[in-house]
């Protein structure tokens, strides 16, 4: 076994804590991979308070995963020593039902091998990125483009895909005026992808404060849904609207801003059941549809779209003794706008840490 080195939640809800774990020994078709860096996703903090339920501990959280080749298995012929990889939601999946087949794994009908929180198809439990090494089949391993950096890449692999793909799934391009609520880690590529793909892209955000931020990252429009003005105002605007939202609010009144025929696509996994009115819907055939992350192809086409664009996340770099702090802020809608572990941190010892000395004073 590989023995590892990160930080996990030994029970629900618990502060994170360092931690030494065990992967497996590489397998012929495998890739070791130096972590370099981590997302910190919602989802991490989600599933470390169990949430959703059914979360396994201990848990070492992270899908979103940038780092370099350090070994591989002798079949591989994807990747070679040194190469720059990232992983993502998932790392594997059954290849024989009719959603892999079709290359839609992360629909796969016996579910996919999750990163964390998860069990391998021979019933080990799977530890994530918040870790200084992992053990990854060739097959779900992405090529990172060089003129990528790997810190801004990591997030990437989760809020990058999980934006991309309901983006392309409903062709969204010039002509069309798509709505982002949240601009959060998922929102604010959600918006950088929109606008590279041409679209006229309005933010709508809880609070006014990040009306500046949203006009760099692209946005042609931004407005605060605190202000009631703002859904009299955009009643009937828009076509697509991609709600990132992680907490409860109020979707009759989203889906009213919605066009004729629009659709709203759910992204966001609040932790209660979302209540919707009927007539929302009914009057202006409106729908409402969801998505989740995306296959294996389409992570490396995202990549590769944003490697030619030149188009990465905006991240604030935290060591691993913050993942706390880091998460409180996550909570908070505090965090410009994600927040990615250095694992170089890892081998610090003894001495504070850069963001607990400023939350010191
Ligand atoms: P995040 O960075 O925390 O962003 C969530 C955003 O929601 C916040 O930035 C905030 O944006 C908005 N928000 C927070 N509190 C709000 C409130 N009280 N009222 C209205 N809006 C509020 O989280 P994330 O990492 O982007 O993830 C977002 C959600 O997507 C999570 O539930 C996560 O589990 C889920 N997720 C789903 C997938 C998938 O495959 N479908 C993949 C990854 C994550 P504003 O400040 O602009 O309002
Ligand atoms: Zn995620
Ligand atoms: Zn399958």
């Amino acid at each position: 076994m590989l023995k590892t080195q990160g930080y996990a939640a030994l029970i629900s809800k618990a502060p994170l804590e360092s931690y030494s774990s065990e992967r497996r020994e590489p397998r012929e078709n495998d890739v070791v991979i130096d972590i370099k860096y981590c997302g910190i996703c919602h989802s991490d903090i989600h599933q470390a308070r169990d949430e959703w339920g059914g979360s396994i501990f201990p848990m070492v959280p992270g899908h979103e995963i940038t780092g370099t080749v350090v070994n591989i298995g002798n079949k591989v012929t994807k990747y070679q020593i040194g190469d720059q990889v990232g992983v993502g939601v998932f790392v594997d999946a059954c290849r024989t039902c009719e959603q892999c087949k079709n290359g839609l794994e992360q629909y796969c009908e016996q579910g996919f091998v999750p990163t964390y929180n998860g069990r391998d198809y021979e019933g080990n439990p799977t530890m994530g990125g918040y870790s200084d090494k992992t053990v990854v089949n060739e097959d779900c391993v992405l090529r990172i483009p060089n003129n990528l950096a790997l810190d801004a890449a990591a997030p990437l692999l989760c809020a990058g895909i999980t934006l991309y793909s309901p983006l392309k799934h409903w062709h969204v391009g010039p002509g069309l005026k798509v709505a982002i609520v949240g601009l959060g880690g998922l929102g604010h590529i959600g918006v950088k992808l929109a606008h590279a793909m041409g679209a006229e892209v309005t933010v709508l955000s809880h609070s006014s404060k990040k009306q500046d931020d949203a006009k760099r990252l692209g946005a042609d429009h931004f407005y605060a849904t605190s202000d009631p003005e703002t859904f009299k105002t955009l009643r009937r605007k828009f076509d697509l609207m991609y709600n990132t939202v992680s907490t409860d609010i109020d979707w009759d009144q989203y889906v009213e801003l919605l066009k004729i025929d629009g659709t709203m696509i759910v992204v966001g996994l609040p932790e209660n059941k979302v209540p919707i009115g009927a007539s929302p819907l009914v009057n202006g055939r409106r729908s409402i549809a969801g998505s989740m992350v995306g296959s294996i192809a389409e992570i490396q086409e995202m990549l590769d779209f944003c490697g030619e664009h030149g188009l990465a996340c905006d991240v604030e770099m935290v060591d691993i003794q913050d993942v706390n702090a880091a998460y409180e802020r996550v909570l908070r809608s505090d965090v410009k706008y994600r927040f990615v572990i250095d694992m170089a941190s890892l081998k610090k010892t003894g001495s504070q840490s850069a963001m607990q000395q400023v939350n010191a004073t």
